[in-house]
This record gives C-alpha cells, structure tokens and sequence, in this order.
C-alpha cells in the first residue's frame, strides 16, 4: 500500500460557483482559478499523485494549459484515477478536512462524498470528508479563502480481495 497527502488553498471571489468535492453549493461567493478551483478535489488529486510518487497537480493539469480552462475537477480525479491505475494501484480510502468560514457545507458532506466516491470507483463509506470553520482566524476564518487538507491510501489491484462495483470503461 502506498500513502499521499495533499493541501489546496483558493481564493473566494464574487462571480464564481462555488464547487466544492464536485458539488455546486450555492453561495454569494465562489473559488477562484484556472478550472472549476474546487480545493477539495484538487487536495485528493495531490494525495494521490504523492503516493503514486508522480509529482504534483500543477505538473500533471497546468493551469497554463487551455485545456483546463473552466473544467470540472471530476475530470481531473478521474484522470489521476486512470493514472493510479496504469501503476497498478486501486484507491482504499481518503480522508479529507475542508476549511470555510462559510458557507456552511455540513448539509452537503453526503453529497459530496457520494460524488467522490463515485469518481474514485471505491464506495462513499471509503470517503470521507469533514468540514471546520477557522473560529474567525487567518484567511479562511475571514471567508478571504478556502482550504482543504487530504490523505489517500492505495492499494496494489492485486491484493483487492473483492471487483470493484464501477470498474473503468
Ligand atoms: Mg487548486
């Protein structure tokens, strides 16, 4: 098994949607970035390019690249899940911690760990997603940002003792 850890931050902007975990939550505020700049997901994608060994988000995803533009960062998961799996590792588990002021996402952590779970091909149960406030301190307390922290362990495709549910196409 292999393990990777990964942190996102992004700036809160008017104007933007705010997507977080592949979920649209409304809010009068949204992240700024390149691609959809949904913090959570790009977290998981540097924990798993950490246990893969294979570099970093900006490495794999540029935000100089034009194909990135505006895109849905489930797109981006799925990839470095198509990635994990050339090396021969299946996703076990994630954890992950978000951190906003607001809005308050405790109404959409099901959701969002549903939509991971899915685009990790492992269950929701194997997802999991906890959300704090700063108690008002620093750049997420002040609602200037959000920021999200993510562990993933892989595991070798061999020694998973059952198929997976959702196998890739
Ligand atoms: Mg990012």
């Amino acid at each position: 098994m292999r393990i990777g850890f990964g942190y996102d931050s992004h700036r809160l902007v008017p104007g933007r949607r705010f997507v977080l975990g592949g979920v649209e939550i409304p809010f009068e505020k949204g992240p700024e970035g390149h691609s959809d700049a949904d913090a959570l997901i790009h977290a998981i994608i540097d924990a798993m390019l950490g246990a893969l060994g294979a570099g970093d988000i900006g490495a794999h995803f540029p935000d100089t690249d034009p194909v990135w533009k505006g895109i849905s960062s489930l797109v981006l998961l799925e990839k470095t899940l198509l990635l994990a799996r050339q090396k021969g590792f299946f996703v076990a588990q994630v954890d992950s911690t978000v951190i906003a002021q607001a809005p308050r996402l405790a109404p959409y952590i099901e959701a969002i760990r549903a939509a991971l779970g899915k685009a990790l091909r492992t269950g929701g149960e194997n997802v999991s997603v906890k959300a704090k406030t700063n108690e008002g301190m620093g750049f997420t307390g002040m609602g200037e940002g959000i920021a999200a922290f993510a562990v993933c362990l892989l595991m070798e495709i061999e020694q998973r003792e059952t198929p997976s549910p959702n196998p890739l196409p």
